[in-house]
């Protein structure tokens, strides 16, 4: 098959906020050097619209994109939300919320609110004024590889039928060959993982994960000043799970709304869709949201392993960035600041590199020395225990405690081998009653269908299921056995469904895959680890654009 070559120096992979501030910083660089005619540098995002699949909180701390606009991020036209005014922590029981001191990692005052997807909008702008390339609807599918290195991504083919053979409107994926590689996909990229997996980088712990759902709400006038900050432990959650809430006040009466539950629960019917819902029931959050309106609303996973989660982030001719890299730190709620400052240290390699003309492992590796070297490290490092804490404590106090000491002290040399999210969970003996399902209303408590329509997620029907499922042979039979068929529980988006099958008389899965708000849970978390997510062939999915 005829497939167009793209040759470029350097490719950035997902165009979130560490690729894009990774692009501007390089091409400052180089301009600077006099060497921007020689170097093509080339951004692809998976999305129809760069910021359509980022979904964050998001109170940014403003340590990096103000090494990225040393003169004033804010006067180079950033878009904010609000700046962080009064804050409030609660601990949450059954139709109680117990006020609690707001813990150091907390502190969010002086810092801005942002709508990640308008933030990422506006980085791309500034990106393209540079004259960088940014392909938008061009999937990364999978590596080209030269003597064992990589050396550039194929794009996923357009237009595939349901078969997965080309129909009236395909177009093969290009093959962009680069000399570096810079994957910054966000939480469980796939191309990232293929790389991880392949060439063994995962770091000493696996990735843990948490799912979190968000909304964004028009609440009546006055309800919630902008700036305003409430976050929430516990109930819905049982006093072993980690996870927690958000409430942000935006501007003109809206507010940014969400909830994490961790994927470690072990619960095999743990819904993180359910829970967020469940929570809106608490009277502390009515008081806040009844009588508003839902406007937008989605779910992603979130890398809450941090420092030890870190795959080997460089090799020849790659680098790692952002959350594909687990820089964010969970115990700040944060991941903006770590993953621009990546960013800009993989552009100081890309520059080493370009000096010396050499991309390969020995001068790449003077990212992970950057790494070493910064503030970002010391921050990480510091609470490099912190989500294994919670995760090995079993109990939400206990590893409060731990971590909060640690948090502290600095202490936290403990290393105790995890097990990955699936290998937690338990079979159905094992596993605690499931909780009655919640009843939805369709307007204050929404269901999945209704969030994958606030989602705005579309594909292309006729296409082949981005979500693969290896061995469906298993699941009316053993899986659900063994534990119930949980993807119907963990998927936000009803994607997964146990249906009647007329050929057996028994159940069979059907997979919605045009339902998919790519949040990735399902690759994380099938218990038999089967279920792969692929880019689809559409480059369709979620518009999270203002969420
Ligand atoms: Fe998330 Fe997988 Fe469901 Fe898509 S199918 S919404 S990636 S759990």
């Amino acid at each position: 098959m005829e497939r167009e070559q793209l040759p470029v120096d350097v490719l950035f992979v997902g165009a979130g906020p560490a690729n894009l501030a990774a692009a501007y910083s390089l091409d400052r660089q180089l301009r600077a050097l006099g060497k921007r005619d020689e170097i093509e540098i080339a951004v692809i995002e998976k999305a129809q619209a760069v910021g359509s699949h980022i979904l964050s909180g998001a109170i940014m701390d403003p340590r990096s994109m103000s090494e990225l606009f040393p003169d004033g991020w804010l006067e180079a036209g950033c878009p904010v939300e609000a700046k962080v005014g009064a804050e409030e922590v609660y601990h949450l029981s059954q139709g109680k919320g117990q006020r609690i001191p707001v813990p150091p990692m907390l502190k969010n005052h002086g810092f801005h609110i942002v709508t990640l997807s308008d933030v990422v909008v506006w980085l791309k702008e500034k990106c393209e004024e540079q004259e960088i390339m940014i392909f938008e609807g061009f999937p990364g599918h999978e590596f080209l590889w030269e003597d064992g290195k990589v050396a550039g991504v194929r794009t996923m083919d357009k237009g595939l039928n349901q078969a997965g053979e080309p129909g009236p409107a395909f177009e093969p994926g290009a093959d962009i060959t680069a000399r570096c590689v810079v994957l910054g996909e966000g939480t469980r990229g796939s191309l990232t993982k293929q790389l991880i997996d392949k060439l063994g980088l995962q770091g000493r712990n696996p990735q843990i994960y948490g799912t979190g759902c968000k909304e964004v709400w028009q609440l009546p006038a006055g309800r919630l000043p902008a700036g305003k900050v409430i976050h929430t432990s516990g109930w819905p959650l049982d006093g072993d799970m980690y996870g927690g809430s958000w409430i942000y006040g935006l501007g003109n009466d809206r507010a940014s709304v969400g909830f994490v539950t961790a994927l470690d629960s072990g619960e095999p019917w743990q819904d993180p869709w359910e829970n967020f819902q469940r929570w809106k029931t608490h009277p502390k959050i009515r008081e806040v949201l009844e009588g508003g309106e839902i406007l937008k609303a989605g779910a992603k996973t979130v890398p809450e392993g941090g420092y030890w989660s870190r795959p080997k982030s460089y090799g020849d001719n790659f680098m790692i960035v952002g959350d594909s890299a687990s820089l964010l730190n969970i115990s700040r709620l944060k991941g903006i600041h770590s993953a621009i400052k990546s960013g800009l240290m993989a552009a100081d390699t890309i520059i080493e590199a370009i000096e010396k003309d050499d991309f390969s492992e020995a001068t790449l590796a003077g990212f992970e020395t950057r790494f070493q070297e910064s503030w970002l490290r010391k921050e990480l490092y510091h609470v490099r225990n912190y989500r294994a804490d919670f995760k090995n404590a079993k109990g939400f106090w206990g590893g409060a405690l731990k971590a909060g000491f640690k948090y502290m002290t600095g202490f936290g040399a403990e290393f105790k081998e995890l097990t990955s999210d699936y290998e937690d969970m338990k079979k159905l003996p094992d596993a605690k009653p499931a909780l009655e399902p919640l009843e939805y209303d369709g307007k204050y408590l929404i269901d999945k269908v209704t969030q994958v329509f606030h989602a705005g997620s579309i594909h292309e029907e006729h296409q082949p299921s981005h979500l693969v499922v290896h061995d469906p042979s298993i699941c009316a039979t053993t899986c659900a056995e063994e534990y119930g068929n949980p993807c119907q529980y963990f998927c936000p988006a009803n994607v997964y469904e146990m249906v009647d099958d007329s050929t057996s008389g028994g159940k069979r899965l059907q997979i919605n895959h045009s339902n998919c708000v790519h949040c990735k849970t399902c690759d994380i978390l099938d218990p038999y680890a089967i279920i792969t997510w692929e880019v689809p062939s559409d480059a369709g999915g979620p518009k999270y654009q203002g969420l």
